[in-house]
Parts: structure tokens; C-alpha cells; sequence
């Protein structure tokens, strides 16, 4: 049996999944001919079973790397395509298609490819071999043919036949060996002949005494030798076989030897020539067996190389930092949990809490505005401090129905906001938007997959959560839209936190004044601008025409900016007033709640904010704390498949080449101890055959 090259052919196909590296080839034998030789005869000969494309214009177009792997104790034959991933393909005439197909792939312009399609056939029928068929060389180009095909397949044969390699150079018997271009190429890298077998097909079709003066050729003599074939099946077989079904071999070797034993004296063991298929099935196992051997050093040379630079490599880059897609995935993962664990102690009711408070505040700022700040500013202020000019206001008289609706109304457009659904969605948006910095702020940012999988389980989780929550914040507030219970101490911390707020306004209509004065280009030509469209509004100027040309010397687009800066002084001295009237005696005591509307809306929105915290905690915050992690590890962890794991991990070009080199080292490190063994069974068959 020939062991060796099994083993050098698993060790070639471990190699190719390593990558190519022109280092690490093994010795392959190159099928070499020109058109209508018999090349795919002589191949599917070999095999026994027809599998390569035919029909008159059907040439291949790219090298099939073809590995026969010999089963012994298997029934089954079948073909694969590695690199197709479609499986064991038992059915031949499906090879044929498939290699047909992909022929077809190869663009018109391109002519041929010179990449390979890799086909294992594995079989009790088939020795170990590892054959690599070329495109057969064309001596006239057709004229639906381009006019450089001719060359390129030369180009392309020529590359595989370079050492060590060996030629397998197919000739017909009926046409004269001096013009076989399979030959003729084989001389020029092999002039020696050492390392081509010539095999002539159609002997059948020369007169066997001629035949026989072929395969003694001497003007090209090949170490190797000739060998004589006629790899067709015989005709009144063909029926006997449905097409891509049923071994051919045996018909072909019958047939071949019901012709070369009717000529003995030609081709008969005196002849001492070399004639049929099986002849030549064992001189292709012989001859590769030997060249594998005799590639052994190099070979194993070439590995150790390799396998040096992956470990230097593994060890600069990396710092022999070990590394699997799952090992990757599951510390990704507890970084992120842990980030998650860290985001919740800082994000519980306080914080809640807050949010919403800042969230009502605003809301209390419009109604107020809406409600009470349109009115001419004065009518809520307390006793003026400038007779003169705030006399002529009316004041808030307690005693009015006006001033108590007004109050009222107020309260109940808050309390009647949509707390529930407000505060829900406050929150809601705060874990998200969180969640979302958290990703980014991991190792997940660079994984598209692990990101839309986070964040669905988030959005996941709140979503299923939001209805209940925000009816169950809605139902318990309800109360407070019926009646509303003020302590002493809540008004004082009210009106603390209202006077806080107005504050904050107040900054801000401040801020927003600054910036209209430096978009129209200073203090002094805004004031202007001002001075000018109060007095329009007064009526003191009359404004001509107005519109997009503008007036008073004024763009139109001033006058706006204008408008807009005294629209926000007028907020900003109303918010003094009002700041003032807040510090005054008046709105001290809740009893004067008609005078001071800021302190009491602030009051209803701190119950409000309360209420809606206690089970914003419970519906939605606590659930979310505790089904997020569970929900992370059913979407990134026992959910995924090893291929979907390793898909995620590679998505990050860095894990991709930290893993690569890990993977590169130890299928090398395999590949060597495998070598390893099969030098040691040389070793000892050679002093085994020294012994004898
Ligand atoms: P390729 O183009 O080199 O692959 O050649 P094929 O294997 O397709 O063979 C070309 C033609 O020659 C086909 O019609 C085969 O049936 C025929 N053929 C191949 N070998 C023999 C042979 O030994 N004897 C005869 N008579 N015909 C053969």
C-alpha cells in the first residue's frame, strides 16, 4: 500500500486550509495534452467514472486540482468540492454539471483562470493520487475564440509544470510525437526526462507494429517511460452503462486487453513495453510515491520554516496571548455585563428621579408661560418697588374667582399631562440611550451583529414593558388630579427649588439675548434695533411697507432678530419680578398660593415625580436590571452556533488575525508531527529494504 503519499496528500489538504504558500506544495502530477488527445479519457479512466465537462466548445478554463483518496473499507464513492461547501456529491454527472458551471464562470475575457478548482474524489476504486488536469493546448484558435487564448493556456501549463512536479504529457497514437505540443513542452522544463511519463492514447487506431515503434521512442527518451492506452469505452459497452453512473474501468480494461493480447509479439511481456490503464494507474501511484519521498526534506523544511515564522509572530504581536472566537466572545461579554452592573448602581430612583424632575420643571416653565407670563408682567408681582410705573397694573386678589380658576386650571393641565406615558418614555429613552454608550464604549462597537443583538434585547425588554408601566405610573397618580394636600415643608422646599428653576431660565433667556447680539453684531446695534421695533409696536414709528426690504434703515432679518431679543428681554425682566416675588414675604406661606403659581405647580410636580419614581423602580427599572443580562446571554452566548461565534469574533480585523496566526500555528504544528511519522515509516521501510 502506499502509504506515504496518503499521508503526504491529508498533510497537503491540512496545508490548504493554512493558505497557499507556493513553499509548502507538494509534488502533484500535471496533466498535460492537447485538444482531443484523450486527456479526459486517460482521467476518467483513472477514476472510472466520467466527470469532466464535455461538448465541442466546452474547454476547461481553469485547473482542477483533483485528490483521488483510496477507501478501502468504504462502499461509497463520492466527489467534493472543498471550497463549494456542497457536501459529498455522490451522483458523478452532478460533478460534471458543477465543474461545467464553474468552467462557464471564468468571464469570456479572461480567456482562462489560473485558479484552481479544488476537487477530492474519495472511493475503493481510486488509488491516491493528487492529479492536477490543465486546459488542453489549441493549435488553431476558433474564431469564436480570442485570439490570445492559445498563448494563455501555454502560460498556464507552463506554470505547473515547473519541479517538482511530475508530467503526465498525453499524446495519440495517431498523430506523429513530433508534434506533441504535450511533449514538446515537457522537453523544454524537463529536457532530461526525468520526470515525465508519456502516455500515447488511441493505440487502437495505429497498426500495432507502428504502435509499438512509438512507445520505443528514442528521439525524446523518458526515464519514466511510455505508456500505451486506450482509455475509451468500447462502443457496444456504452449502453451498458447510463452516463455518469457504474464504474467504466473494468469495460476499459477489458476491452484493452482484448486488444494488446491479440498482437503479442508487439505489445506482449517480451515486448518489455507498457500498456494499459492499469499499467498506468500504478506507475502514476509508483512514480509519486517516490517524488513525495524524495520531497520529504524540503518539504518538512519549508513547515518548520513556517511554522518559526507563526510562532514569532504569535509571540511579537500577541504576546503568546491565547485566543478562541468563544473565549473572545465570553470575556467580551462579562466586560460588558460588568459595565451594565456599573451603569445600574448609578442609574436607580435618585437618578430617576432627578430626570424626571428636570423633565416636569420644563414642563411647569411652558405652562406658566403659557398661563400667566402672556399677561401684561406686572399683575403678579407684589407691592411695587416702583410706584411709578407698575401702579397703574391690577394685582392678584386672592379673594378672586379669576385667580383661583386660573390656579386650578394650571394644576390640572399638569396632572392631566400624560404623566405615565411621559415618565416611561423618559426613562425608557435613558437605559437605551445608555445601553447604546455602553456598547460603544465596548469591545462590541467594532461588531455590527453583537450591537443590533444588544440592542434589540434592550429595546426588546422595554418595549414589552412600557404599556403596563406607563398605565400602572398613570393610575397612581390619579389622586392628585382630584385634590392636592401641600405641607408647610414641602412649600418651603418648593419654593426653594421653583426659585432654583426660574434661575436657570432666567441664565438661559440670558444666554439667548448674548447670542442674537453677536449674530447681529454687537451690544450697542441690537439695542438700537430694539429701541426701534418697541417703539413700532407702540406705535411711536410707523413702519412702511415692512416686509422683506425692511425698515428704519433696518434689514428685514434684523428687525426679526430684533423682535426676537426684546421678546427675550421682556422674559428675562418678567423672571426678575417673578424671582423677586418669590423671595417676598407674600410667598412664604402656601396660604398665599394664588400670588406665587410657581411654587405651587413646583409642589404638584415633586408629588407627581415621586409617585411615578416608586413604580417606574419597580415595573420598569427592576425587571430591566435583572432580564437584560439573561436576555444578553440567550442572544450572544448559548444561542449561538461554534460558526456563528466565529463569524462574530472575526467581524474585528484584529481577533481575525490574532486567531488566523493561533490557527496557522497549530495546524502547522499538526502538519509537523504528521510529517514526523511519515519520515520515521521512510526511515525505517528503507532500512528495512537495506536488511534485505
Ligand atoms: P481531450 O480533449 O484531450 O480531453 O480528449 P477526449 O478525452 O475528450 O478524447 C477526444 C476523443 O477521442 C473522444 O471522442 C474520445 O472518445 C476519443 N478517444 C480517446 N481515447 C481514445 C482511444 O484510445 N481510442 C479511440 N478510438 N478514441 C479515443
Amino acid at each position: 500500500m502506499m502509504v506515504l503519499t496518503k499521508k503526504m496528500i491529508e498533510i497537503r489538504s491540512i496545508l490548504q486550509t493554512v493558505g497557499q504558500s507556493n513553499a509548502l506544495t507538494l509534488p502533484s502530477i500535471v496533466v498535460i495534452g492537447s485538444q482531443s488527445s484523450g486527456k479526459s479519457s486517460v482521467l476518467e479512466a483513472i477514476v472510472g467514472h466520467e466527470f469532466l465537462p464535455k461538448g465541442s466548445n466546452m474547454i476547461t478554463r481553469r485547473p482542477i486540482e483533483l485528490t483521488l483518496v483510496n477507501t478501502p473499507s468504504a462502499q461509497a464513492e463520492y466527489g467534493e468540492f472543498p471550497a463549494l461547501g456542497l457536501g459529498k456529491i455522490t451522483d458523478f454527472s452532478h460533478i460534471q454539471r458543477t465543474l461545467t458551471e464553474l468552467n462557464l464562470a471564468v468571464p469570456e475575457s479572461e480567456c482562462v483562470s489560473d485558479d484552481p478548482i479544488q476537487l477530492t474524489i474519495s472511493s475503493p476504486n481510486v488509488p491516491d493520487l493528487s492529479l492536477i488536469d490543465l486546459p488542453g493546448y489549441i493549435q488553431v484558435v476558433g474564431h469564436d475564440q480570442p485570439a490570445e487564448l492559445k498563448q494563455k493556456i501555454a502560460d498556464l501549463c507552463d506554470k505547473y509544470i515547473q519541479p517538482p512536479n511530475v508530467i503526465l504529457a498525453i499524446s495519440a497514437a495517431d498523430v506523429d510525437l513530433a508534434n506533441s505540443t504535450a511533449l514538446r513542452a515537457s522537453r523544454r522544463v524537463d529536457p532530461r526526462g526525468e520526470r515525465t511519463i508519456g502516455v500515447v492514447t488511441k493505440m487502437d487506431l495505429v497498426d500495432p507494429r507502428r504502435g509499438a515503434s512509438i512507445l520505443n521512442d528514442r528521439k525524446y527518451p523518458l526515464r519514466l517511460g511510455y505508456v500505451g492506452v486506450i482509455p475509451r469505452v468500447p462502443a457496444q459497452s456504452t449502453s451498458l452503462f447510463k452516463k455518469g453512473s457504474g464504474s467504466i474501468a473494468s469495460a476499459i480494461t477489458r476491452n484493452e486487453n482484448a486488444f494488446f493480447s491479440a498482437h503479442p509479439l508487439e505489445y506482449g511481456a517480451e515486448s518489455g513495453l507498457s500498456v494499459g490503464t492499469t499499467t498506468l494507474r500504478k506507475k502514476l501511484m509508483q512514480v509519486l510515491e517516490q517524488t513525495m519521498s524524495a520531497s520529504l526534506q524540503s518539504t518538512s523544511d519549508a513547515i518548520h520554516q513556517e511554522l518559526e515564522e507563526a510562532t514569532y509572530e504569535f509571540k511579537v504581536q500577541y504576546n503568546d496571548r491565547p485566543l478562541s472566537a468563544e473565549s473572545y466572545l465570553a470575556e467580551s461579554l462579562d466586560a460588558f455585563k460588568h459595565s451594565f452592573k456599573e451603569f445600574t448602581e448609578n442609574f436607580g430612583r435618585p437618578q430617576v428621579r432627578e430626570m424626571l424632575k428636570e423633565e416636569l420643571d420644563q414642563r411647569v416653565l411652558d405652562l406658566l408661560a403659557a398661563k400667566y407670563w402672556n399677561k401684561p408682567v406686572t399683575n403678579l408681582l407684589p407691592a411695587p418697588s416702583d410706584p411709578d410705573s407698575l401702579a397703574d397694573l391690577p394685582k392678584a386678589d386672592p379673594e378672586s374667582l379669576y385667580w383661583h380658576r386660573k390656579l386650578d386650571g394650571s394644576t390640572s393641565a399638569l396632572t392631566k399631562l400624560g404623566i405615565g406615558r411621559l415618565a416611561t418614555t423618559v426613562v425608557a429613552n435613558a437605559i437605551q440611550t445608555n445601553v447604546d454608550r455602553l456598547i460603544s464604549q465596548s469591545t462590541f462597537a467594532s461588531h455590527p451583529f453583537a450591537r443590533q443583538a444588544i440592542t434589540e434585547a434592550a429595546a426588546g425588554i422595554l418595549n414589552e414593558r412600557f404599556y403596563s408601566t406607563s398605565d400602572q405610573v398613570e393610575n397612581c397618580i390619579k389622586p392628585y388630579k382630584f385634590e392636592i394636600d401641600v405641607e408647610d415643608a414641602e412649600w418651603a422646599r418648593g419654593r426653594e427649588h421653583a426659585a432654583g428653576a426660574l434661575k436657570n431660565e432666567l441664565t438661559a433667556v440670558e444666554d439667548a439675548v448674548k447670542a442674537v447680539e453677536k449674530t447681529v453684531g454687537g451690544k450697542r446695534k441690537l439695542k438700537d434695533v430694539i429701541s426701534f421695533v418697541d417703539k413700532a409696536r407702540k406705535g411711536e414709528v410707523i413702519v412702511e411697507g415692512g416686509g422683506a426690504s425692511g425698515a428704519g434703515g433696518f434689514s428685514s432679518d434684523l428687525l426679526q432678530k430684533g423682535q426676537e431679543a426684546l421678546f427675550l428681554s421682556d422674559r428675562a425682566t418678567l423672571l426678575k419680578f417673578r424671582l423677586q416675588a418669590l423671595k417676598s414675604t407674600q410667598c412664604a406661606s402656601k396660604s398665599n398660593k394664588y400670588y406665587c403659581p410657581e411654587i405651587f405647580l413646583d409642589v404638584v410636580s415633586t408629588k407627581l415625580v415621586s409617585t411615578a419614581v416608586l413604580f417606574l423602580n419597580v415595573e420598569l427599572l427592576s425587571e430591566f436590571v435583572y432580564q437584560f443580562p439573561r436576555e444578553l446571554d440567550v442572544r450572544l452566548g448559548r444561542g449561538l452556533s461554534h460558526e456563528e461565534v466565529e463569524r462574530f469574533a472575526r467581524e474585528d480585523p484584529r481577533v481575525r488575525a490574532h486567531l488566523d496566526v493561533i490557527k496557522r500555528k497549530e495546524l502547522l504544528e499538526l502538519v509537523l508531527e504528521k510529517m514526523e511519522g511519515v519520515r520515521d515509516l521512510e526511515t525505517s521501510k528503507r532500512e528495512r529494504e537495506r536488511a534485505r
